[in-house]
């Protein structure tokens, strides 16, 4: 069996986001976390605030988050008036403990393609349950095609102090092919009013291995990329998690062709060429999907925090979050969702209580995608020597050439770096191994 006939890319997700998997969060759970959030927090925890805006202009065809492309502005400023009571009633739980916001992350969806006035109901509404005067970063995501001058403007008063742009390609016939809803002129426009407004750091997401890319077009995007020189480049190679539209076509003969799909070895090659050009243009690596220009002054406190073990409400429909040792999700149906808003009760779906053991491991694989790790954090944090307990897996990755071991480091190397995900479960519990992720 060949290389690539061995990668090629098969249904299932490859992206370790968390841990224990998701498939393992359970609404059994839900009277546990409950107690949790009653509780008071540890106090020298960092609080963030995740939001998440499920809506969309288009579905792209490879796209496996809760987003609705069928809402009108009624159902989107119901879905407002839900999430902002959401966050009330988060900000007024025992667990909160009187901490502020370290940072906020609007996700989706799309959320630019809320209006002016639908974004300063939400931010106003945030900010009457948490001052984010003090937060050290506001991240808010954006399809190109959704903004105009004047909004990001806006948002740039807000607050928004991390822009990112869900570029993804610069050829308008791929970006077409894979579902998305911008086209390539969108990009340079949305990107040059950003800047000339002063956003201090504009991220732009690339995705190597989108139906129709070839080697020549890729090379294209880099340069492009280099051209409008963003402060953050995000590049992730294309998955076929189960519920995706290519996934549903890939069942049927024929739709599309799975031919057409690059394998691993190729999506590799071509983010290798990515780090490669984008490292001798000045940029560093901030981990094994990002770039950053200046890695001293350029943080992302969003990620970093979170892989840190910061507790965070995650509100919105079926949004993901993590407070004082517990996994927890919302309901992720449209009306359930809004329904229980409407009854006042948070609106979980399901939970995790995750053993500091687990902790450590969560925290441990998802500061290795960063390319490098220290023993001394997991001493201080958890008194345990991670190289003495999984002496093993160590052993078996630095053996097969994915990381270098320090006296108290380890190392990913770029081979490492390209492929993380695929190296993470081996640190699994057994219980964990095999399972399905999601
Ligand atoms: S814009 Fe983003 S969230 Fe919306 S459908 Fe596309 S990939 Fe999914």
């Amino acid at each position: 069996m060949s290389d690539s006939t061995r990668e090629k890319t098969e249904l299932g997700n490859y992206f370790v986001a968390n841990y224990p998997p998701f498939s393992f969060w359970k609404p059994s759970f839900l009277s546990e976390a409950l107690k949790v959030l009653n509780s008071p927090p540890e106090k020298s925890t960092p609080l963030g605030l995740y939001a998440h805006i499920p809506f969309c202009r288009k579905r792209c065809k490879f796209c496996y988050f809760r987003v609705y492309t069928d809402k009108n502005a009624r159902d989107v400023d119901s879905y407002l008036d839900a999430i902002i009571n959401e966050i009330s009633l988060c900000s007024r739980l025992p667990v909160r403990g009187g901490r502020e916001l370290d940072f906020v992350y609007f996700g989706g969806g799309t959320p630019s393609y809320l209006s002016v006035n639908q974004l300063e109901k939400l931010f106003n509404g945030i900010k009457n349950s948490f001052s984010w005067s003090g937060s050290r970063e506001v991240t808010f995501e954006c399809e190109p095609g959704t903004l105009q001058q004047h909004k990001l403007a806006a948002l740039r008063e807000m607050g928004v102090t991390r822009l990112s742009l869900g570029v993804e390609n610069f050829s308008d016939e791929i970006l077409e092919s894979n579902g998305r809803a911008h086209h390539a002129a969108e990009i340079f426009r949305a990107f040059s009013w950003a800047r000339e407004l002063g956003f201090p750091l504009i991220n732009i997401d690339l995705i190597a291995g989108m139906i129709g890319e070839t080697t020549e077009n890729w090379r294209d995007c880099i340069n492009k990329t280099l051209e409008i020189s963003p402060d953050c480049i995000t590049i992730y190679q294309l998955e076929l998690p189960f519920n995706t539209v290519f996934s549903k076509e890939l069942k049927q003969v024929n739709q599309p062709d799975p031919l057409s799909i690059s394998d691993w070895p190729t999506k590799r090659s071509w983010v290798k060429y990515a780090f490669d050009t984008f490292l001798a243009n000045g940029y560093e690596i901030s981990s094994a999907y990002t770039l950053v220009k200046n890695k001293a002054r350029m943080k992302f406190v969003y990620r970093d925090e979170l892989w840190h073990g910061a507790d965070m409400f995650g509100t919105g429909v079926a949004s993901f979050g993590h407070i004082n040792g517990i996994h927890l999700q919302n309901l992720d149906a449209w009306e359930n969702y809004l329904g229980e808003l409407q009854k006042g009760v948070i609106p979980l779906g399901r939970a995790l209580p995750v053993t500091p053991h687990q902790r450590l491991i969560r925290e441990m694989i998802l500061q290795l995608k960063t390319g490098y790790l220290e023993s001394g954090y997991f001493e201080n944090k958890f008194k345990l020597d991670i190289f003495k307990e999984f002496g093993a897996q160590w052993e078996s990755l630095e053996r097969e050439g994915w990381i270098k071991l320090g006296q108290n480091s380890a190392k990913v190397t770029m081979d490492g770096l390209l492929q993380v995900d695929r190296l993470l479960p081996r640190f699994f519990e057994p219980e964990h191994l095999n399972a399905r992720y999601t």
